[in-house]
């Protein structure tokens, strides 16, 4: 049997420099940059992912289209409807090094909610290579995704910890929620 295939399509948001384009690299390209490039407009990357059976049928596979975007304030409203638009799953961004990236989450989902709805989130923690300096832990996540009903993960995209596991379980989360809408109808 051919296996079932979805497209879905997911944005990160969070302030500027906490490794969006970082996590992206590297779930993509298993790569990583030190160097801070920063991201002009949006860039659409793609990846191809498996999302194993739930429910006795046969696995999904998922072309996931992930948008990054630049963190300039500024451009939020303006961009805010072409960036969200068909997004079927966020990515809040929060560096562990700096508490108010994690606070400033909740404008970012506010941003996007009003434009596609409630959709799943998740959150990662990034920089968690530098757990030595972080402002933020469980206690602070704990208290932040529970609005959104999300999850969160630990994740570097320095070096890769946590990052393939947080962009799969998204995956998984969107592809069940839809074959069950699906399935009900
Ligand atoms: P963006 O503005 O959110 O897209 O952030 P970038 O991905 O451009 O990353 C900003 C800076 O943080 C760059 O210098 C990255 O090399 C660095 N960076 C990103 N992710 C990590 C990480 O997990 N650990 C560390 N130590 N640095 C990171
Ligand atoms: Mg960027």
């Amino acid at each position: 049997m051919e296996p079932r295939r979805m497209k879905i399509k997911v944005c990160l948001v969070g302030e500027a420099a906490v490794g969006k384009t970082s996590l992206i690299r590297r779930f993509v390209l298993d790569d990583f940059d030190d160097k801070y490039i920063q991201t002009l407009g949006t860039k659409v990357s793609k990846k191809e992912l498996t999302v194993p059976p739930a429910d006795g049928n046969e696995p999904v596979k998922v072309d996931m289209t992930i948008w990054d975007i630049m963190g300039q304030k500024g451009f939020r409203e303006l961009l805010k409807e072409a960036y969200f638009y068909g997004a079927k799953g966020v990515i809040a961004v929060a560096d562990v090094t700096r508490k108010t990236t994690l606070d400033d989450l909740d404008d970012w989902i506010e941003g996007v909610y009003s434009v596609t709805g409630k959709i799943p989130i998740q959150f990662m923690a990034n920089k968690w290579d530098l757990k030595d300096q972080a402002e933020l832990g469980e206690e602070e996540l704990v208290q932040a995704t529970k609005a959104y009903d999300a999850a969160y993960f630990l994740t570097s995209a320095k070096s890769g910890e946590g990052v393939e596991t947080a962009f799969q379980d998204l995956a998984e989360r969107i592809a069940r929620d839809k074959l069950a809408k699906k399935d009900a109808a």
